[in-house]
């Protein structure tokens, strides 16, 4: 074997970025979804055209990142923990948001402040 060298610049931020594209994190994902029957495990909301669904970590990506000494894809891909089912659970978006272990860098720019605090919900 030659020597590899494996630059990143970017941090864990990226490696959790690419490990997202990865083809297990769909599957993992698919997993979650297949268990829960694509009902948000929070308010009970499936997958629909107004609610948009997803795989949250139950324990955080970062923390297992941290934890594992994950550096790497390959790393990553092997694993196990990162992949387990039962570490993740459904959220639909909005629920997701909410949880601290949203991801952030997901969050697109916000385009405009919102300064006035929308009315309570009515429910
Ligand atoms: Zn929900």
């Amino acid at each position: 074997m030659g020597a590899s060298k494996a630059v990143r610049k970017g941090g864990k931020t990226a490696l959790s970025q690419s490990i997202r594209r990865l083809e297990e994190y769909e599957h993992w994902k698919r997993s979650v979804f297949l268990r829960d029957r694509f009902t948000c495990q929070h308010c009970g909301a499936r997958n629909g055209r107004k609610r948009v669904i997803e795989a949250d970590h139950i324990k955080s990506f970062s923390s297992l990142l941290a934890e594992h000494g994950i550096d790497s894809i390959g790393k990553a891909k092997e694993c196990l923990e990162l992949w387990e089912v039962s570490n993740g659970r459904t959220l639909c978006h909005t629920c997701h948001q909410k949880t601290d272990s949203y991801p952030r860098n997901f969050v697109d720019k916000p385009k405009k402040k919102k300064r006035n605090a929308r009315k309570k919900e009515g429910i």
